[in-house]
């Protein structure tokens, strides 16, 4: 059996802070929201004053460096009589949401205030545990409210790196087909395009995006939802994550704070993108065009570092075969490709 997990509703626009509390008010009278300083100022507490006549709000604030406990939180929200959980913000916040609305079987209703990963449409989430960061399947957001003024405002590396996030569709869907190919694991075609497609247009509009326009932003959160949307009808990451995201993640457990989730993966799709023969030059150029990082020093690691962490990037998930697994490479391989694509 093949389980698609799909968000009920999708709402993108402006000054949605008034819908977000009319959406809420049809699930439940109280509320747990999730948040951080920045996010809550910004948009939560205007949710919060919206719907004061008419919902009650627990509210628990994300803060920088610390782990939040899921099993708490969960529990926090069930003795508290909360019928849904709201997250309000970036990656994190929506990350911990999601793994807080699972445990505690509740819907979800997602307002993400930045777009810079695809995290904000998918099943999946990522939480640190002892420093480490590892991905695993939750729930599919409820609902996704995306208000533009608010996502529009964030600093523009942020939406840079979703879009990192998203021209890493261009290998992983390579690296998909190869795994059915070499291991004859489930190859969902419709998942693959919509997935794929999501790269295709971020190349096309890599202009439209550098010039900051609001439509270039709009641009970058349908697709960050359209890529979340495929991992839903896939039923797994698959779709969006392959031999790239391994690198990113490797070079996240070298150097944390270096870099965002989606600059590195941008940098490292130029590198997959080549062993899989494919346009690596269309990746780099598109990086170029938008501001984001195509380089190694651009993503704060030297050349050693990066290399270290391409060699470990196979071990990272033995269980999903990439390109990495089809052709293991000695470091001068490695060395030498990172040259000539300019990477360093
Ligand atoms: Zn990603």
């Amino acid at each position: 059996m093949h389980e698609m997990r799909l968000p009920k509703t999708i709402l993108i626009g402006e000054d949605l802070s008034g819908v977000v509390a009319e959406r809420l008010a049809a699930y439940t009278s109280r509320v747990l929201l999730l948040t951080s300083p920045t996010p809550h100022k910004l948009l939560g507490q205007r949710i919060e004053s919206e719907a004061s006549s008419h919902l009650e709000f627990q509210l628990f604030e994300v803060s920088k460096g610390s782990e939040p406990d899921i099993e708490m939180l969960a529990s926090e929200a069930r003795r508290g009589g909360s019928g849904a959980i709201l997250g309000v913000g970036g990656g994190r916040v929506i990350d911990v949401a999601k793994a807080v609305a699972q445990l505690a079987a509740l819907p979800f209703i997602c307002v993400p205030t930045v777009a810079s990963h695809d995290g904000i449409a998918s099943p999946m989430t990522s939480i640190r545990t002892g420093g480490r960061a590892y991905s695993r399947i939750a729930v599919m957001p409820t609902e996704i409210i995306a208000d533009m003024e608010v996502i529009r405002l964030a600093p523009r590396r942020y939406t840079l790196s979703g879009c990192g996030d998203l021209l890493a569709k261009y290998s992983a869907v390579r690296d998909w087909i190869l795994g059915h190919k070499e291991t004859g694991e489930y190859y969902g075609r419709y998942a693959a395009h919509l997935a794929y497609l999501s790269s295709i247009v971020v190349m096309r509009s890599a202009k439209l995006i550098g010039s900051q326009r609001i439509d270039g932003v709009r641009t970058v959160v349908e697709a960050l939802i359209s890529s979340g949307v495929s991992m839903g009808v896939a039923g797994s990451s698959r779709p969006c994550s392959g031999a790239e995201h391994l690198i990113a993640h490797a070079l996240e457990y070298l150097r944390p704070d270096s870099s965002l989730h989606g600059e590195r993966c941008g940098v490292a799709t130029i590198f997959t993108s080549h062993l899989h023969g494919a346009n690596w030059m269309r990746v780099k150029r598109s990086l170029e065009a938008m501001g984001a990082p195509s380089t190694a020093s651009q993503l704060g690691v030297d050349e050693e570092t990066l290399i270290e962490a391409i060699r470990n990037a196979p071990k990272i998930r033995s269980d999903r075969f990439t390109i990495l697994h089809k052709r293991p490479m000695e470091n001068g391989q490695i060395r030498d490709i990172l040259h000539e694509t300019g990477i360093v």
